[in-house]
């Protein structure tokens, strides 16, 4: 059932101060109360074992403590874990623990479903859509850190927003989630092991620079021919690539940071030399690497993995042209945790 009591974790620090204020409290009991909300990360008012049982009982009648919990869990055979989160108000998103030899990255869920239609994405065929709370994603980090120390002995490194969602469609509370997951009331982590992944909103892309945020960005990008993204992506039509282009040298211009284009390369789609050329010419506006990933089948084979010889061709000519590029395999595909498979389907 969902309460009508406010979520605490919803107020800020200084607003848990105020209220402390207002009850003819010390402010200060607002920061106590943060640190036990965040930084230690408890789900009951009980547990908050210097906070006086009357004062307790008043946040009781008070407020709720929304949180996640992990639902259900499977294991790839490659390592990768992936978690059902289970909100609140009892929607699912999933978030994905990957494994390597140095690093364990968390990618993390935005939105419940997704606002946009790209045609490859199982993500996008679920029907039920709201933004995450900056808390709900704050909380799946903290699980998967848990995870990892459990799992693999070490703490999580670093942090994708790759999972459900497009996180620029939820400006707001990705970047709240993000102040705390960066913040030493938090979990401290270093902006630099972040990236957030869009599928390319340009005037959110401008905002994040003008917020001068300190993460990395990746674009979606998958073709740099109009004509094709838009069938592919048919969002593309209102976000057409002239503005994310330009959204793209405002990105850099201001922070300095290259960045990422993600690709995926289909047979019959975007797999000819034109499509290479595109690619190279879109990459030369400002400093990018490209990311090239495998397709991860999700439908009745509309959509096929390009042969070796397209993939070794478009790094023969990106390589040509001083243009960093790696090739991602998948984790986690034999448990549909892969990207662009995370559908809820458990
Ligand atoms: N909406 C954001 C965040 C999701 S990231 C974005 O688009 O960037 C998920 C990544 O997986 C994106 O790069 C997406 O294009 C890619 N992807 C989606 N479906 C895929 C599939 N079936 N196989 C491989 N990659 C896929």
């Amino acid at each position: 059932m969902v309460s009508e009591k406010k979520d605490i974790r919803a107020l800020s620090k200084e607003e848990l101060r105020n209220f402390f204020v207002s009850i003819g409290d010390k402010a200060f009991r607002g920061n106590q109360v943060y640190e036990w909300l965040w930084g230690k990360g408890i789900h009951s008012f009980e547990d908050m074992t210097n906070i006086s049982k009357g004062t307790r009982a008043h946040l009781e009648a008070n407020f709720v403590i929304n949180h996640i919990e992990v639902d259900s869990l499977q294991k790839s055979k490659d390592g990768t874990v992936k978690n059902a989160v289970k909100l609140h108000d009892g929607l699912i998103v999933e978030s994905v623990l990957i494994p390597t030899e140095k690093r364990t990255t968390a990618c993390v869920s935005s939105q419940v479903g997704c606002s946009l239609d790209c045609k490859f994405c199982a993500t996008a065929r679920l029907k039920r859509m709201r933004n995450l709370n900056p808390d709900e994603i704050y909380d799946q980090v903290v699980a998967i850190d848990k995870e990892s120390r459990l799992y693999h002995d070490r703490p999580l490194s670093n942090i994708v927003f790759m999972g459900m969602g497009e996180p620029l469609m939820n400006y707001k509370n990705v970047l709240k989630a993000i102040d705390k997951i960066t913040s030493n009331e938090g979990l401290g982590m270093s902006p630099k092991r972040i990236t957030l992944s869009t599928s390319g909103v340009p005037k959110m892309i401008k905002k994040l620079a003008d917020d001068e945020v300190k993460f990395n960005l990746a674009v979606s990008l998958h073709s740099a021919i109009q004509e094709t993204r838009e069938q592919i992506m048919p969002f593309a039509k209102s976000f057409n690539l002239e503005d994310l282009r330009e959204s793209l040298e405002y990105w850099y211009a201001k922070t300095g940071r290259i960045i990422t284009y993600e690709y995926v390369v289909w047979k019959g789609i975007n797999d000819s030399k034109e499509d290479i050329d595109a690619l190279v010419r879109f990459c030369k506006y400002a400093p990018s690497k490209v990311n090239i990933i495998e397709y991860n089948p999700i439908d009745d084979g509309e959509f096929q993995q390009a042969s070796d010889t397209a993939i070794d061709q478009y790094i023969a000519v990106l390589e040509r042209n001083r243009i960093p590029v790696t090739v991602r395999r998948s984790r986690g595909k034999d448990i549909d945790a892969a990207c662009g498979q995370l559908a809820n389907k458990h």
